[in-house]
């Protein structure tokens, strides 16, 4: 996946690039309007685009890169008005991110932007993840089983959602730390135990998720049609 990310400030900059490379984004960085529309042409996968740039203005630069391309845009911005946001889409930004931000609400913004433009069967309910009875909505952060919404605290949620993201894939314990918790999570890791537990009793049914023996944790996978 190739982004181009359009930031004039360094240090967030350099933040967003250890991030988006570490999930294997390979990133290209420019600080310009002008350095964004010289690599409109380039064949990216996404642009991460800030608004207050300091040559041009931002929604300009939005403009000109949707009538160079369909490539998806997310803005980044400070300028969190209702104004810029409704302007930003219209001018076809396909979401809209106010600073400050954590990176893993970027994360799972650029994943559902992916996969509302991806060739999928995610296209008519991009924000929709169904594995089984569970369906989780990642904008609204609700979570239902068979129908029936269930109250998750945000970690419980968090978990969930990448549990069933990939229905059937084994989630290490490291892995689901890494990406639920912290990259770097040195803590026991009794916690992930005690809210596996929590949202399996939460569930009602506690064998939706499996315990992988000495490996991690999947979600059960929906029965195939008889
Ligand atoms: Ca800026």
């Amino acid at each position: 996946m190739r982004v181009l990310l359009v930031e004039d400030d360094e240090s967030i900059a350099e933040s967003l690039i250890a991030g988006l490379e570490r999930e294997r984004f390979v990133v290209t960085w420019v600080t310009t309007g002008g350095g964004a529309l010289a690599e409109a042409h380039e064949g990216f996968d996404l642009v991460l685009l800030d608004l207050g740039l300091p040559d041009l203005d931002g929604l300009d630069v939005c403009r000109a890169l949707r009538q160079a391309s369909d490539v998806p845009i997310i803005v980044l911005t400070a300028r969190d008005t209702e104004t810029d946001r409704v302007v930003g889409l219209e001018l076809g930004a396909d979401d809209y991110l106010g600073k400050p931000f954590g990176f893993r609400e970027l994360l799972a913004r650029i994943r559902a932007v992916l996969r509302r433009r991806g060739p999928s069967e995610h296209r008519e309910h991009p924000d929709r993840l169904e594995c089984g009875p569970i369906a989780v909505d990642v904008r609204t952060h609700e979570a239902r089983v068979e129908g029936t919404a269930v109250d998750l605290t945000p970690k419980e949620f968090d978990l969930l959602r990448y549990l069933i993201e990939d229905p059937g894939a084994i989630r290490t314990r490291q892995g689901i730390l890494e990406e639920v918790w912290d990259r770097n999570w040195f803590g026991p890791t009794k916690t992930l135990d005690v809210h596996i537990a929590s949202l399996r009793r939460k569930l009602g049914d506690p064998t939706l998720i499996e315990t992988v023996r000495g490996v991690g944790f999947r979600a059960r996978p929906s029965e195939p049609l008889p």
